[in-house]
């Protein structure tokens, strides 16, 4: 028989090696068709006689990234469209679709043959439930091998027996810390643990995969024996009942109860581990069709998933352009953000001219560079040859003569329109036409700074976030003059760095920044309510932002906060900044020195270390206090949500943001907005636009204005649309 993704091959002794290569594909992914054709594969090894054992590889430089979860995506809009008509059908045919994986994969394991995997690279979710249903696991030892359960991060769990196979594998704990975080584990890591039989040398994968089943391979999974004992014990032990009433404290603690998919895998281990094995995977099934219905899985697909990997691909990209190989970048100011640029750019290999206003300004820059490498070295990211060949790529000087042939020149230089504006001409004297120029500010519109160039069809904002080298967005602004030319290479260079880019129009702020000074706003508000500090900074945290507001302001730096706020007044009027947010800003600053970490004093103090940072007790004495019980904490979590949410919405309504996937994927990589909500329109979406219009009006009667829905928002409401269908980013693609 043949098949479109695999190929049988059986050897003198009866072993076959089954190699799944997809053609055109550059990674291995279940869909329907591939599990179709696992489902007759098994069929066909069960039939024939002279097969005696499996070797499941890969024909790619990884083994598998998992399922296809755009097939997951689909599954969602068929039951959508059929739960009108058939909601009892539609529940039903989400039932065994989520189930189809498990049962295929028990189906391997009770064929009566053995089956061993043959992991040699990435192995991703469904790849690694496949690989633990297989009778053995043999990995090759090479660095780009990764073991994971990751799907609690896109909000779903490992469904297709992941949940029961691991601590039938392994110690309870250990599988229930892999399974809730998603972490990747290493072969050596993975043979510790007991998941891997054997960790050999990428060239010897196949030969030691047949030689265990040479050696003999159990083809009766230790749980389908009689007495069978999990590694970690039952869940009645003492062990037992420790762990689980710790693990839960945990994961409260780690997700504040906002991830569902997370706790059923508690709930499913629980569970599943006090029945046999097929009715454990029935359980598991169960979970897995219910989380499948979540507002939470759902948008964490969308936005974490598709979305990212369309937008990485470039969804926004003229077409019609070439695309641009990269010999050369220049950077201009070496500074924070510059010399962060230059390590990303030579990190992609992309060789980067990085200029300062004197050798010792630029040389200070690369050392950035230099510091970071050295860092990768020590901790095995990075070899000695790698991190010399890093920092062959960085030229450091001073000479604007060396930008004559870049392809794209990044200007990182002081927040000043009078400094850029010298050093945009400057690079345009030397600067080849037809080669891009970026601006990396982070306040000034981009329209305004390309008024200093003489092709402003050739001058794009592209907004990087700190630390560059881990943040992973950039925001791509377009002024009113930029070309196709410029955006297709401001997106061609985002995507050799890896990053991901949104694109957004031109305004104060562009949309990150909208968004962070409005949660930040909320917290000076809560501030002067005589709201305690903490239970803002912990609202905030429950709600599922990484960072409270006060300490995000004190990242930023206060006096930032103090400047941009002047800047408004100058620009738009007194009635651009509330006063009592000036009062605030103002005494913290200039009355009272604290101006955030950077001099160890701001809402929080940042005391020598190993002491921890802990909020600034002044601030108690700032407003008069609250007592906590007289605070509603449910209402802190929603005003710090719906804020940013509504200025999200906003950005839509003023054309800034267009395309609702960038405002979801840029607020979680941008900011960390609330990732379970699949970002700030996922969020309106997820509770419905009517249901939040009539939150909106309800703070806004509380709390002021900045609450009021706008007219967008209750047009939409009012016609029962959602930003995904108002704004449909396949809009196009589904009228062609
Ligand atoms: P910085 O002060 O650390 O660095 C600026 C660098 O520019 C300095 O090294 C300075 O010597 C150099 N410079 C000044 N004038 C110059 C000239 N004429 N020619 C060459 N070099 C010159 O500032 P930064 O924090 O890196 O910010 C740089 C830009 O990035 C600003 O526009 C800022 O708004 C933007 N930005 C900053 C952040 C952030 O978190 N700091 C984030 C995004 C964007």
């Amino acid at each position: 028989m043949t098949y479109t993704n695999f190929t049988l091959e059986t050897d003198a002794d009866g072993f076959a090696l089954l190699t799944w290569d997809m053609p055109g594909k550059s990674m291995n992914v279940f869909t329907m068709e591939v599990m179709d054709e696992i489902d007759a594969i098994v069929d066909q090894v069960v039939a024939d006689a002279a097969v005696k054992g499996v070797v499941f590889a890969s024909g790619k430089a990884a083994f598998s990234g998992g399922a296809d979860l755009t097939m997951l995506k689909a599954m969602f809009s068929m039951i959508e469209s059929e739960r009108a008509s058939d909601p009892e059908g539609a529940t039903k045919r989400l039932f065994d679709a989520a189930g189809r994986m498990s049962w295929l994969w028990r189906k391997i394991e009770t064929c009566g043959k053995p089956w061993v995997a043959a992991i040699n690279g990435t192995c991703m979710g469904g790849a690694t439930e496949l690989a633990m249903a297989c009778h053995a696991r043999v990995a090759s030892n090479a660095k780009s091998v990764k073991i994971a359960l990751p799907e609690v991060k896109v909000g779903i769990f490992p469904g297709a027996g992941g949940t029961q196979r691991m601590p039938r594998l392994i110690n309870t704990q250990d599988a229930l810390q892999i399974m809730t975080t998603g972490q990747d584990l290493t072969p050596s890591r993975a043979k510790a643990l007991g998941l891997i039989n054997e960790v050999v040398e990428p060239d010897q994968l196949i030969p030691a995969a047949k030689a265990l089943l040479k050696a003999g391979v159990d083809p009766v999974a230790p749980w389908d024996k009689k007495g069978f004992k999990a590694p970690g014990g039952t869940i009645w032990s003492p062990q037992g009942v420790q762990l689980f009433s710790a693990a839960n404290a945990i994961l409260r603690r780690e997700t504040n109860m906002n991830y569902p998919g997370a706790h059923t895998i508690l709930k499913c281990v629980y569970e599943g581990l006090q029945v046999p094995f097929d009715t454990a995977l029935r359980i598991e099934q169960r979970y897995f069709t219910a989380i499948l219905q979540t507002t939470e899985a759902y948008s964490m697909i969308r936005s974490l998933f598709v979305s990212m990997q369309e937008l990485g691909k470039g969804a926004r990209r003229p077409a019609n352009i070439a695309p641009t190989k990269f010999t050369k970048v220049g950077i201009i100011g070496a500074g924070f953000m510059g010399a962060g640029i230059a390590y990303v750019t030579a990190k992609a290999g992309i060789p980067v001219v990085l200029i300062d206003r004197d050798q010792a300004a630029a040389d200070k820059g690369k050392a950035h560079s230099e510091e970071l490498v050295k860092a990768a070295i020590a901790k095995g990211r990075s070899t000695q040859e790698q991190g010399a060949q890093l920092l062959s790529l960085i030229t450091a000087t001073p000479d604007y003569g060396q930008l004559s042939d870049a392809d794209l020149v990044i200007e990182a230089v002081f927040e000043d329109r009078g400094i850029k504006k010298v050093v945009t001409e400057a690079v345009e004297a030397v600067l080849p036409a037809g080669s891009i120029y970026a601006s990396n500010t982070s306040t000034l519109p981009i329209s305004g700074l390309a008024e200093n160039s003489k092709r402003p069809d050739q001058f794009v904002g592209v907004h990087f976030f700190s630390p560059v080298d881990r943040m992973g967005l950039v925001e791509v602004i377009l002024g009113e003059k930029t070309g196709e030319k410029a955006i297709a290479v401001a997106l061609d260079y985002a995507a050799a760095i890896k990053k991901t880019p949104i694109v957004v129009n031109d305004t104060r702020g562009f949309y990150v920044n909208r968004c962070v000074f409005r949660y930040i706003d909320e917290a000076y508000d809560m501030l002067a309510e005589g709201i305690p500090a903490i239970m803002i900074e912990n609202a905030a945290k429950f709600a599922g932002m990484p960072v409270g507001p006060l300490s995000l302001n004190d990242e930023v730096a206060i006096d930032l906060s103090y400047k941009i706020m002047k800047a408004s007044i100058n620009d738009l009027g007194e009635a651009s900044v509330k006063k009592h947010h000036m009062a605030l800003i103002d005494k913290m600053v200039n009355e009272l020195g604290r101006l955030g970490r950077k001099n160890q004093k701001g809402f929080y103090d940042y005391p020598p270390k190993p002491a921890k940072k802990s909020l600034w007790p002044g601030l108690k004495d700032l407003y008069p206090q609250k007592k906590p019980e007289d605070v509603d904490f449910a209402e802190l979590k929603q005003r710090l949500l719906v804020t940013i949410a509504l200025e999200a919405a906003r950005t839509v309504e003023e054309g800034i943001v267009t395309d609702p996937r960038e405002a979801d994927v840029g607020s979680i990589l941008g900011f960390g907005f609330a990732p379970y909500t699949g970002g700030t329109l996922s969020y309106i979406d997820g509770m419905g636009v009517k249901t939040f219009v009539a939150l909106c009006e309800t703070l806004a009667g509380k709390y002021g204005e900045h609450f009021a829905p706008t007219p967008l928002l209750k047009d939409m409401a009012a016609k029962g649309d959602t930003f995904y269908k108002r704004f449909d980013p396949y809009a196009a693609k589904k009228a062609a």
